[in-house]
This record gives structure tokens, C-alpha cells and sequence, in this order.
């Protein structure tokens, strides 16, 4: 390790919204830095203008202040090193250009696209890649007529013919590749932007970067870098390349056909940041061979390089799923409460005060806590508390085994039953309904399960007395005699 203060990047391109590969970048470098007591630096990567999306930049922000991975510099903080967007620095990365062009590192490059495009025709067809450094042997009279014609050069790194270049990563190990097999890759454009390798290194140089932690795409960057480091003479980071996330079955990386890949996406679904985060941390991460659950506090005190898996990791939508309902059973009441209140709103077409001020908001929670897995699932489960139409069909009204007519009468006894019960509480209410049900000859499932259609719209809701009571016998009342007229016509058509 080195003996530097941590500091560390994350460094996407705002091409898209977040994904959670991205994310879970963010996270290990986070988790390092908190870990350390090192800085977490955000970085953003945008020289690469066709594919630059503004939404995309305003996603990453809130992806990652929802995930609670907060930047200690970089956009919108600012910081010593900055400015922290790479279309900012453009004078920064053509200084260094020329400063290596002075130094014989590198140099300039005058081909126009048509030559190279024909060059690479011709190795298509032969054994040999990338360019074929027509311009690194430029007579100095040559040169001076290509600048005498107007043409805008571009930068290349002169790799050298001969030799290795090898690096360590802490995970993957070490690496040896022939620099025979590189290219003389560009550095500078000739519209004046650089390429993502000048930008990076002079980057994670300037900003004093310690570790760098990335997905493994990256791992072929790597050799070009590190000769990018020897030539300006600077100290090389330690590198920490991450496994790449798989999908679900472990067959092929993680993709759309999956399922949602994008952090809005599992925020929109009602996962919980808090879950999100620890279930990221354990995509290519563990303590031990048991561990599942850490709090954001335990995951700072763990977290170390050691313990990311060199094999890609699956990412399963059902661990994430079940772990979310662990985190949503340890909030407290007002806590699960006010985080669903979005939901509901935007589920229910309301404001979100309107929902906060209704008095089952609260209420509901102890009924439906253990069937949530995501938050959005509360619209289906408890819509009917929140709003007063509630549609069906008139079969659903009508229990297994029975006929419309013996539905239609438990409805018609039901609601005298309730209309008279001295109390609306859970007890009276079971205690009357399951001696009604005797009377009437029926099982008290198919009693209940009329009565939950009927003030539920649903066969499927949360525990039946719970929900009559937090509804109120008005309301009851009325969903009652309101199946009633739903049944009148089928009962009709039968007799
Ligand atoms: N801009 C690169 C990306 O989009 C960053 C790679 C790196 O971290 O060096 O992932």
C-alpha cells in the first residue's frame, strides 16, 4: 500500500443513466476511502462529446446521493484539483501533449482519415494492426510541409518497439504484455480534445490518486497507461481492477434482457438505498463465507481489497429482493411510513401532503410491513385504504364451492351483523363474523374471503380484521351493501 494519503476516483462518462455496474464502482471506491479515512473524489469523464448526455450527468448525481455516496470533491463541491470535468481541462492535457512531443514521447501525427482508413483495410487483410506509424519518421522538411497545407496533427505516444511492459493489480495479479502488441495510440485530437487514456492518467496524476478501482473492461488500458506514466515520469497507482457483474445465471454479463440494469430504475421500483448498498457490496465482495447483512457503518469497517473476488459475480434479482424486505422490516413505523408516501401518490394519482396527512397512512404499517418487498408494492397491497373506487369483477366476489345467491346473503347478514356490533375491533369483528359464518353454513374462508373482495377489491390483501378495522364501519358499511348491488344481477340471471 502505498504510503500516500488515500485518495481515490470515480470517473464515468455521462453517457447514460447509471448502471449498476457504475454504481457499484462508485461504492468500492467510497467504501475504500471511508475505510482509509482517504478522500472519494468524483471525476467526470466527458471528452468524448458525441456521446456526451446531459440527463445522464444529473442521473449520475442523484443516483449517487440517493445511494448515500457522497463526494468529498469533484462537481458541484469543488475541491483543490479541480475543475473536476474533463471538458474543463482541455489546455491542461494539450500541455502535457506537447510537453511529451518536446520530449521525444511523442508525436505529431498529420494522416488524414481517408489514409487511415485505408490502412486499416490492408491489415484487415494482414496480420498487422492499428497504425503504421507513417509519421513517426517524418523528415523535419516533411513536417514543415504538412503544416504549410493547413493540416491540424493530432498527438500519438511512441511506443516502444522492443521490450515488455508489465504492471501489477492487486486482484488480477501481474501482467506482461509485449510492447510490440500496442499500438502508437492518439493522446490528442486535432480538434484539441484528448483521448480518454492522456485525459485519465494526467488526471489521476494531477489529482494525486492513489488506487484506482475500476471495472475490468479497463484492464487492457492498463500496459498504454502505464507507458503513459513512464514517459512523464510519474509514479504509477496501485490498480484494483473489478469482476465484471454477470446475470443471474452467471451466463453472460448483466444486461437489459435481464431485467432493470439502471440504479433509477431499482430507486423507482421502491428498493431501499440501504439494501441497495449492501447488496451491491456483496456483488464481488465478501468478509466471510456467511455474511450477508451489513449496515453501511459495519460495510466502512470491513471493506478492503482483499476481499474482492478476482470471478465475476452473478447479480440475482431475488437475493436483492429478499434483502430489501429485511431492510423494509427494520425501519421504524414512521420511517416505512414516509417513504411510501411517494409511492402511494404517484400509484394513486394524489399529492404526496394528501397522503401524508391520511390518518391509515400510519396506520396500515403493521399490516402490510411483512409483505412488502419493494415500496411500489404497497399500491397494489393497500390502494383501497386511500381511495374509495374500488372496481371488480362480480365473479371475484363469489367463493369457491358456493353460488352467487349464498354470497349475495352473506353479504346481506354481514352487513346487518356490522351494522349492530357493539365494538369495531379486531376481536368483536372476528369473533361475530366467524359465528356468522356457522350460521350460514359456509367456511369462514369463504366468509372472509367475500368480505375482502368486497371492501378490498381484491382476494389477495393484508390480514382481513386489521383492515376492517383501520377502514371504519362506515366505509365498511357501504363496500358491503355496494357488492350486494354488484351481485343483484348475476343472482338475478341464476334464478
Ligand atoms: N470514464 C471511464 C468510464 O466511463 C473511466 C474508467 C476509469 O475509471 O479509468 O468508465
Amino acid at each position: 500500500m502505498s504510503d500516500r494519503p488515500v485518495r481515490v476516483r470515480f470517473a464515468p462518462s455521462p453517457t447514460g443513466y447509471l448502471h449498476v455496474g457504475g454504481a457499484r464502482t462508485a461504492l468500492y471506491n467510497w467504501l475504500f476511502a471511508r475505510h482509509h479515512g482517504g478522500t472519494f473524489i468524483l471525476r467526470i469523464e466527458d471528452t468524448d462529446r458525441t456521446r456526451y448526455n446531459a440527463e445522464a450527468l444529473e442521473d449520475l448525481f442523484e443516483s449517487l446521493r440517493w445511494l448515500g455516496l457522497d463526494w468529498d470533491e469533484g462537481p458541484l463541491v469543488g475541491g483543490d484539483y479541480g475543475p473536476y470535468a474533463q471538458s474543463e481541462r482541455l489546455e491542461i492535457y494539450q500541455h502535457y501533449a506537447r510537453q511529451l512531443v518536446k520530449e521525444g514521447y511523442a508525436y505529431y501525427c498529420y494522416c488524414s482519415p481517408e489514409r487511415l482508413a485505408r490502412i486499416r483495410k490492408e491489415h484487415a487483410r494482414g496480420q498487422q494492426t492499428g497504425y503504421d506509424r507513417h509519421c513517426r519518421y517524418l523528415t523535419a522538411k516533411q513536417r514543415a510541409d504538412y503544416e504549410a497545407q493547413g493540416i491540424v496533427p493530432v498527438v500519438r505516444l511512441k511506443v516502444p518497439l522492443e521490450g515488455q511492459t508489465t504492471f501489477h493489480d492487486v486482484i488480477r495479479g501481474t501482467t506482461t504484455v509485449d510492447n510490440a502488441t500496442l499500438d502508437d495510440l492518439v493522446l490528442l485530437k486535432s480538434d484539441g480534445f484528448p483521448t480518454y487514456h492522456l485525459a485519465n492518467v494526467v488526471d489521476d496524476h494531477l489529482m494525486e490518486i492513489t488506487h484506482i478501482m475500476r471495472g475490468d473492461e479497463w484492464l487492457p488500458s492498463v500496459p498504454r497507461h502505464v507507458l503513459l506514466y513512464q514517459a512523464f515520469g510519474w509514479e504509477i497507482p496501485i490498480y484494483a481492477h473489478l469482476p465484471v457483474i454477470l446475470s443471474p445465471t452467471g451466463k453472460g454479463k448483466l444486461s437489459k434482457r435481464h431485467g432493470g440494469v439502471e440504479v433509477r430504475y431499482f430507486r423507482e421500483q421502491g428498493y431501499l438505498p440501504e439494501a441497495m448498498i449492501n447488496f451491491l457490496a456483496r456483488v464481488g465482495w465478501s468478509y466471510d463465507d456467511k455474511t450477508e447483512i451489513f449496515t453501511r457503518e459495519e460495510l466502512i469497517a470491513h471493506f478492503d481489497l482483499d476481499g474482492v473476488n478476482k470471478s465475476p459475480a452473478a447479480f440475482s434479482y431475488d437475493k436483492l429482493a429478499w434483502m430489501n424486505g429485511v431492510y423494509i422490516r427494520q425501519l421504524a413505523d414512521d420511517d416505512l411510513a414516509e417513504r411510501l408516501v411517494p409511492f402511494l401518490a404517484r400509484g394513486l394519482g394524489l399529492e404526496e401532503e394528501a397522503v401524508r396527512r391520511r390518518e391509515e397512512l400510519r396506520a396500515i404499517i403493521p399490516l402490510v410491513r411483512e409483505r412488502l418487498k419493494t415500496l411500489t408494492d404497497i399500491v397494489d397491497l393497500a390502494d383501497f385504504f386511500f381511495t374509495e373506487e374500488i372496481t371488480y369483477e362480480p365473479e371475484l366476489l363469489i367463493a369457491k364451492k358456493t353460488t352467487a345467491a349464498d354470497c349475495a346473503l352473506a353479504l346481506e347478514r354481514s352487513l346487518a351483523l356490522l351494522r349492530e356490533l357493539p365494538e369495531f375491533s379486531e376481536e368483536t369483528l372476528e369473533t361475530a363474523l366467524r359465528s356468522l359464518a356457522d350460521e350460514l353454513g359456509l367456511k369462514a374462508g369463504q366468509l372472509f374471503g367475500v368480505i375482502r373482495v368486497a371492501v378490498t377489491g381484491k382476494r389477495v390483501a393484508p390480514p382481513l380484521f386489521g383492515t376492517l378495522r383501520i377502514l371504519g364501519r362506515e366505509r365498511v358499511l357501504s363496500r358491503l351493501a355496494k357488492a350486494r348491488e354488484v351481485l343483484r344481477p348475476v343472482v338475478g340471471e341464476q334464478n
